[in-house]
Order: structure tokens, then sequence, then C-alpha cells
């Protein structure tokens, strides 16, 4: 089955591959053979068949002459008579034999053809019962066997059997079949000539159709048309002439889509000058909107230096002015001239910032320092305003908040001082409470700060606008309150850059919540850490009406192992102190708050002091300002600190260890607030060398420092400054940025480099420049300055960094003897060893590091800045420990230019390796560390 599949497939396929004009050809031949044969085999069996039935019609007409010729010799046995008439039959060449059968079954005559008797043919019986005037008949072996009865008086008295050959028949047909062969050779080759002439009248059109098409389709012409010879109704002639027609058709198509096309180019052409024209001039048009876009960005920073001189004129000449004797009306004029250039300033600084971001200018920095202290220096200058409307301030840092972390403080401070701001800004009665805490419970630095406040509340349709430039929830509160509605723009952005967000949580006259995240580094935990301890068993009583406020301060106290007894007011304090004194038992620090409702903080002072039991109590106050007054009445109560709120963790601490190393003669101690700036004692006298060419800020210098007792020298260039420093011994040197002939950057560089040739001493030198774009900082850092001052300048930080100075102070030795001693079991030998080895060590690593630098290697810098760690901390030189601790954090972060002021901390550290440590002094078991 499958066998004749493939040979019809094969041969179907074969057939598929053949021209057009053999296919037809084919048809005919096949045709015409098939219908020949058909014919042919018909005639030859009918001829066949004829010529049987003839020779059986032939030898039956012989054995009846036989017959009837025989009946006398049969009737009367007569076998002679009978063998002459069978002999008759020799004439006829066919007949094989004969033989004459009487009626009881004996020969009577035979012939054989050959002369020897044939053995007997054994006859069925039914071939001697025949019917007279029938005959029986057979073909068998190449014979044919006919018996016919002899009938005499309608009697059978005998049968005559004749055998005749058949070869004759054969031959005949053998002849027959040849005959036919030959015809049909014949009709095969005319067949094939007529086929193939009458085939090419279809296929001859057909073959030009497809030569034509393959044509077009190749060439893709359609002017080329199919010849059409066969005129008339033919079917190909119509296929011929519908394909012509198309080819036109297409043609015409075809020649029209080129006019076409040509008419686009045209258009697109002229458009394309018009497009080209119109680009020139957007491109015209973009340059001189970036060309623009500068100028604003310079013309912003120029304005801001512009306006921050003569601010820095007003600023400082009020304060000046403020620090002579006045009227109460004076005063009151000149301190509303500071509010409002001080607010002038803000804005000036909002409008900058925006500026920043929206030329996208803004660098965030990455540098360690300690969350408390950041959010210690936003709130402390909030304060003030914060008591003036008698606000509760609060902070709560989460204990698993990681007190040293790496970011952009000055930004932070920032967001927390809006934020805060406007909390105390919007805010009229309850409280403001600044709470920190971990984002999330894994360890990616995501710190969540919210700003509570019970104010006035925001509607929930302002929540997002608030956070848009220029926006404020309100127009009305705008006018009551001012604010330009850009510090939660700038905020929200910070805070994005940061990795966080900032949203709002409020209804009105519900207070609102603003919360933001931001993502930090993990400082180095060193110097936290070393002030997080108190002395064991200290006892210690707070007292503060406020739960949120006491549990913070509780909070504080307990993580650095102390569990104070707390009481919320000044009645159930004494009646505490009371019980205890009766048992003997001594308080070792009281911590008042010194605003509470009934008895405040100072009447329970003065209660105790009253109370002979009490009365040699410490006593630690908490104001909500540092109010001029608040100070004085401390002192007058022999309250041994007075802290201004919030206080930070870090001062809390510091205020703590200070009462407890020297009671009972402690001093008050406030840091110098805004109300008194200059009323605060006078400091060591400096020489100061001011390089400054503006004559209102040298004015101001002088007038501020000059009135603290400082030798100001003043030169009006780098060049001078230079020449200055080479000249005469200063203790710092604070350096304007932009001057005639050499800026303050190249003369710093110009100084240090001296310095270094001559294996000087290093001056402190601070840039004071009234630049506030990014990057500025950090090329003072580079160029070797020591600090950054922006102006105008504030008196206090001025003042914090001429007289805060390193150089001010008679250098210390680095080394914490009293650990180092401790560590050594008391042996002087020993530890005065290891500090030998460590100075002899501390050059070269020294050297290491700044060739690193230099290079730019950062690998270098932290496998060296690793080395010294470990052996200054085994020296116990804990401040270089530190220095090297933030180097090698720097150098893993890959901060390039942060590490140049890592590496200036770490240099002034290490300067003071030449003070070695006195061993002989009686070292004293402080748990305080400085
Ligand atoms: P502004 O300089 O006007 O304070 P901000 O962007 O800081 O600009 O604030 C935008 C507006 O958001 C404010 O004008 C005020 O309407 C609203 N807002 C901000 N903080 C508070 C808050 N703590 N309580 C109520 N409203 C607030």
């Amino acid at each position: 089955m499958t066998g004749r599949n493939s040979w019809l497939r094969r041969i179907v396929a074969w057939h598929g591959r053949l021209s057009l004009a053999r296919k037809l050809t084919l048809i005919g031949v096949v045709t015409s053979i098939v219908s020949l044969v058909i014919a042919m085999t018909v005639v030859l069996a009918w001829d066949l068949s004829s010529a049987r039935t003839r020779l059986v019609r032939d030898t039956g007409m012989l054995a009846d002459v036989i017959g009837s010729n025989s009946t006398a010799a049969i009737v009367f046995s007569d076998g002679k008579a009978a063998a002459e008439i069978i002999r008759a039959l020799s004439v006829n060449e066919s007949i094989v034999s004969a033989v004459i059968w009487t009626k009881e079954g004996t020969q009577l005559a035979r012939f054989d053809r050959s002369g020897k008797p044939s053995p007997d043919r054994v006859l069925p019986a039914s071939a001697f019962e025949v019917e007279p005037d029938r005959q029986w008949c057979e073909f068998t072996d190449g014979v044919l066997v006919l018996a016919r009865p002899i009938v005499l008086d309608n009697d059978v008295i005998g049968t005559v059997v004749i055998e005749s050959d058949l070869s004759v028949l054969w031959a005949q047909a053998m002849a027959s079949v040849l005959v036919a062969a030959l015809v049909l050779i014949g009709t095969f080759g005319l067949s094939v000539v007529l086929a193939s002439r009458m085939q090419r009248t279809i296929s001859s059109p057909l073959l030009r159709l497809t030569s034509v098409t393959r044509a077009v389709t190749r060439d893709r012409v359609y002017n080329v048309r199919v010849e059409s010879h066969s005129e008339g109704e033919s079917e190909i002639a119509e296929l011929i002439n519908g394909f012509n027609k198309m080819l036109a058709e297409i043609h015409r198509r075809d020649a029209e889509l080129v006019q076409h096309k040509e008419g686009l180019e045209r258009t697109v052409e002229a458009r394309t000058a018009e497009l080209s024209a119109v680009n020139a001039d957007l491109t015209i048009a973009r340059d001189k909107a970036m060309e623009a876009s500068r100028a604003k960005s310079e013309f912003l920073a120029n304005m801001s230096h512009e306006i921050r001189t003569p601010m820095n004129g007003i600023i400082g000449m009020t304060e000046l002015a403020l620090g002579t004797p006045l009227t109460a009306e004076q005063r009151d004029y000149l301190q509303t001239v500071r509010t409002s250039a001080a607010s002038l300033l803000q804005i000036l600084n909002d409008i900058l910032d925006f500026s920043k971001i929206e030329s996208r200018r803004l660098r965030l920095e990455s540098v360690a320092f300690v969350l408390a202290d950041v959010v210690n220096e936003a709130l402390r200058p909030l304060a003030v305003r914060a008591d003036q409307k008698s606000l509760e301030l609060l902070v709560d840092i989460d204990p698993a908040v990681p007190s040293a972390l790496v970011g952009d403080p000055l930004r932070l401070r920032q967001i927390l001082v809006n934020l805060v701001g406007n909390a105390i800004k919007f805010t009229e009665r309850g409280h403001v409470l600044v709470a920190i805490r971990p984002d999330s419970d894994d360890d990616t630095g995501m710190l969540r700060f919210s700003v509570v406040d019970t104010g006035i509340g925001i509607a929930p349709e302002h929540h997002e606008a608030i956070f848009e430039a220029f926006s404020q929830a309100d127009g009305s509160t705008t006018r009551k309150f001012g604010g330009t509605g850009l510090g939660l723009a700038i905020s929200s952005t910070l805070v994005s850059m940061m990795h966080g967000r900032m949203w709002v949580e409020s209804e009105p006259d519900e207070g609102s919540t603003f919360n933001f995240t931001a993502r930090f580094g993990i400082g180095p935990e060193a110097q936290v850490l070393r002030d997080r301890r108190l002395p064991p068993g200290l006892r210690m009583l707070v007292v503060d009406d406020n739960p949120v406020n006491r549990r913070i301060l509780v909070g504080q106290l307990t993580r650095w192992n102390v569990s104070p007894i707390v009481a919320s007011g000044g009645a159930e304090a004494l009646a505490m102190l009371g019980e205890l004194a009766k048992k003997n038992e001594r308080v070792d620090l009281i911590v008042l708050d010194a605003q509470m409702p009934g008895m405040d903080g100072f009447d329970l002072a003065r209660e105790i002091r009253r109370r002979p039991d009490l009365a040699s109590s410490t006593i630690m106050m908490l104001t909500s300002s540092g109010r001029y007054d608040d100070a004085n009445l401390c002192r007058e109560l022999g309250i041994v600190a007075c802290l201004t709120k919030p206080v930070a963790s870090f001062d809390l601490h510091a205020a703590i260890c200070s009462v407890l190393e020297s009671e009972p003669s402690v001093s008050t101690k406030t840091k110098p607030s805004e109300a008194q700036p200059t009323d605060a004692p006078k400091a060591k006298t400096r020489k100061v060398l001011l390089a400054e060419d503006n004559i209102v800020n040298q004015r101001v210098a002088i007038g501020l420092l000059g009135k603290r007792g400082h030798q100001v020298t003043v030169v009006t260039n780098g060049q001078e400054a230079v020449e200055a420093v080479a000249r005469e011994q200063f203790d710092i040197v604070l350096m304007d940025l932009q001057m005639p002939v050499m800026g303050g950057i190249e003369a710093t560089r110009a100084i240090r480099d001296r310095e270094r040739e001559l294996s000087l001493d290093r001056i402190r030198i601070v840039a004071m420049t009234a630049h506030a774009m990014s990057g500025d900082r950090e090329r003072c850092i580079a160029a070797g300055m020591d600090g950054y001052l922006s102006k105008p300048t504030e008196s206090r930080t001025l003042f914090a960094e001429v007289e805060g100075s390193p150089n001010d102070t008679p250098a210390t030795s680095p080394f914490d003897e009293a650990d180092l001693l401790k560590r050594m079991h008391g042996d002087t030998a020993l530890a005065a060893e290891i500090v030998r080895l460590f100075t002899q060590e501390c050059p070269g690593l020294l050297d290491a590091i700044r060739t690193a630098l230099d290079r730019r290697d950062a690998t270098a810098v932290r496998r060296a800045a690793h080395t010294l760690k470990g052996a200054a901390g085994t020296a116990s030189a804990s401040g270089i420990a530190e220095a090297a601790a933030l180097l090698e954090l720097l150098a893993v972060e890959g901060e390039l230019e942060a590490m140049e002021g890592a590496w200036l901390r770490l240099s002034s550290e290490t300067e003071t390796l030449r003070v070695q440590p006195n061993f002989t002094r009686e070292l004293t078991e402080t748990p305080c560390e400085p």
C-alpha cells in the first residue's frame, strides 16, 4: 500500500516538475496510447475467441462426416472399411489423431498423424453419452478434444473422437499481436508528433505570459505587454488581455505615484529648509536660554555676595551698637534691626538654595557627625522663640538610633530648623517634639524624624500643596505669620536627595506632625561611645511636670546606667527628698525643670536650700531659654549648671560629668546665648590676622574681635597675608576668599607650602566668605584651611572659631595617661615604653597616609589609617585613634575630598605628640573622660 502510494507520489512530483509543454504532450500521448491499447486488446480477444469457435465447428463437421460414412462399417464391424474412412482425415494438417469407438466401447479404427499410436486419452463417461446431433469438446494440453456420437436410425451406435492441434490457432494470434504492437509503435510516434505540435497553441501564449510575469516581478517594469496571437474569444486570449490591462493600470498608477513622490519630495525639501531655519533659531534660543540660566546662577551668586557684604555690615554694626550704652527705645530699635536682618538673610539663603535646587547644583556632603549635636545645634537658637511663646521644646531620640552618622549634617540641621521653626511659628500653646527613630528593623541606616506640634494644624486639602515652592496653606496666615513658602519645598527636596520622603499628618486645630525619612551611613562610634558612661550607683532625682520630657530624660539617663527617681512636681519632690533624708540616704544630683505649674524649678530650689537636711544638695536646672535672669538666679541659688532645653544628650552628659567632677565650685554653665553675645567673660587675647578687602567687613570684624580684647591685624589681599604670616606670629588667620592680587585659596596654599618647607608649626586658617555656592567648603579644606565661616558671620560663631582654636590652649598630651596606666596595671616604665614606640612609629604612618592621599590611592590610605588607628588605641591616644578611624571610614567609602578634611584633623591631633605624658603626676580615677 505504502509502496504504491510512494510510487504515485513520485510520479505526481515528477509530473509537477515538468514544463507546461511537456505536460501537454504527455497528456496527449498517454491518452491516445491507452485508448489504442484498450481497443486492440478487445479486438485480439474477440479474434481469438472466434478462431476457437471456428475450430470447434470445423472439427465437429469433420467428425460428423466420418461418423455418417462409417455407420455401415460399425454395423458390420468392418475395421478395414472404417480405417479407410478415417484415414481421409490426414488431409487436414491440424488433426493429430482420430478414433472410432463402437457402442460397446471398443476401438474400431484409429488414425495417428505421427504414425505410431498415441496412448489412449481417458475421456469422461459424459463424452460417450452425448445426445444424437450434439457433441462434447474440451481444450486441454494445447489440443482440442471433440467427441461426436455416430447415429443410425436415431440410435447411437458408436462415437468418433478427434484431437485437433491448436498451434495454428496460436500462430494466428501471435501474428495479430505483432501487427497490433507495430500499429501501437507507429501510433505512439505519430501521437507524440501531433501532441507536441498541438500543445503549442495552448502552451506558447501561457509561456509568453509567464515570462512577462517573471520580468515584471524581477525588474518591476510595467510597460511590457504579452503578445496575443490567438485572436477571438479563447480563454487564453481573455487571460492575456486581462493581464495586459492590469499591467497598464499598474503602470499608470506607478507613474502617478512617482509624480506624487516627486511632489512630496519637493514639499519635504521646502519644509526641511523651513525647519532648519527654525532649528537654527531654536539652537540660538537654547544657547541663549542656557546662557541666561548661567547668567542667572552667576547673578544669584554675585547678588548673594553683594547682599551678604552689606548685611554683614548691618548685622555686625547692630551687634556692636547693642553692646554700647543705649536707651531702652534705642535697644528695642536695634534689636528689631537685627531680627529683620536675620530674617532677610534667611530669605536670601532660601532663595539661593532654591535656585541651586532648580539648576541641580545642590550637592550633599558626606561626613561623619554626631546626631545629637546636630539636633542640638538646630534647636538651640529656636529655643528662645519657643520660650517666648511658653512652648515646651522636646527631643526624643530612640536608643536604637546610632549616635554617630555619616551624611550632610548642615543640610539635616537646615531641615530640622525649617520644620521646628514652622512648628513654633504655627503653635500658640502646648509643645513641639522632635522624635527620631529607626525607620525599619533592618540595618539600612534609614531614620525617621517626626516634628510634632500642638498648633493650628493644616486642612487635608493643603497637605500636598504646602510642599510646592512658594505655596502656603492659607494666604491669610501668611500675612499673620510671614514666610516665603520655600522652606518645605527645599526641605522635601533635600530629604529626597537623602533617599527619603517627607509627609504631613494634620487636621485643623489638632496640631501637625511633619515626618521625614532619610538614609545615613553609620559613623565611627568611638568618639561618642566614650562619653556614654556615668559612675555606677549614681543616685539622681528628676523633677519635671511634662511627661514627655520626663520620659526623654529618664531614657537618656537609663542609657548611661543610671536609674533616676522621678517626681512630677515640687511638692512630690520635696516629700521624696524628705523620706530619703530621714533614711540618711543622699541624692547625688537633682535635675529640675525651671517651668512647672504651681511651684516652679526656682521655687523648688529655693525651698531645698532653705531646708537644713537638703541644703547641700547638688542641683542642675533645665530652662527653656538661656535668659540672662535665669543664669543670675541659678548663680544666686547655688545651682551648679543651668542648661537650655532641649538639651542634647551629649551636653547633658558633659554637664553631669563636670558637675560630679568639680562640685560645688562649678560656675553656671550656660552657653552664651543670643541675648548676651558680648557680655560673656572675656577670653584670652588672641593675635588675629584678618585678610579682607572690604572695608565694612573689616570694621565689623575689628569691632567685634576688638571688643573681646583680641588684637587684629588687617591686610587687604592674599599676598599681604602670606607676607604677614612670614613676618609675624599669629594665633589664627581669618581669610576672605575673593581678594584682589591674590585670593584666599592661593594664599592658604602658599602659607601651607612654606610651613612644610621650613617645618614650621601649622597656623590655623579659617575661611570667611560670602560665597554660598556648593563646593566652596571642599575647595577651602582641600587648599589646607581648617575651618569655614560664611558671611555674615554670627558673632558667636566667630568668637568660637577664634577663641576655641586649638592654638589657644597649651598643648596637652594626646595620651590618656590614666587609661594607659590602668591598662598597664600601673607599670609606668611599660607605659612610657609604649608611648615612646608609638611616638616613633607615628610619623612614618602619617607620611604613608599623606603620600597615599597625594596619589589619591584610597586603599593605601585605608591600610595606613587602619594601622595608625590600632597603634593609637594601644597607646591610649584616643583623639588620634578617632581621627584615623574617620579617615579609614572615608577611605572605605572613597570620599577623597572629605579625606583631606579628616587629614587636617589627624594632623592637628598628632601635633600634640611632642607633649609627652607626665607619668609622675598623681593619677585620679575619673569615670568621665575629657
Ligand atoms: P513658609 O516660609 O511660608 O513657612 P514653608 O514651605 O515652610 O514656607 O511652609 C509652607 C506652609 O505650610 C506655611 O505657610 C503654612 O501654611 C504651612 N505649614 C508649615 N508648617 C506648619 C505647621 N507646623 N503648622 C501649620 N501649618 C504649617
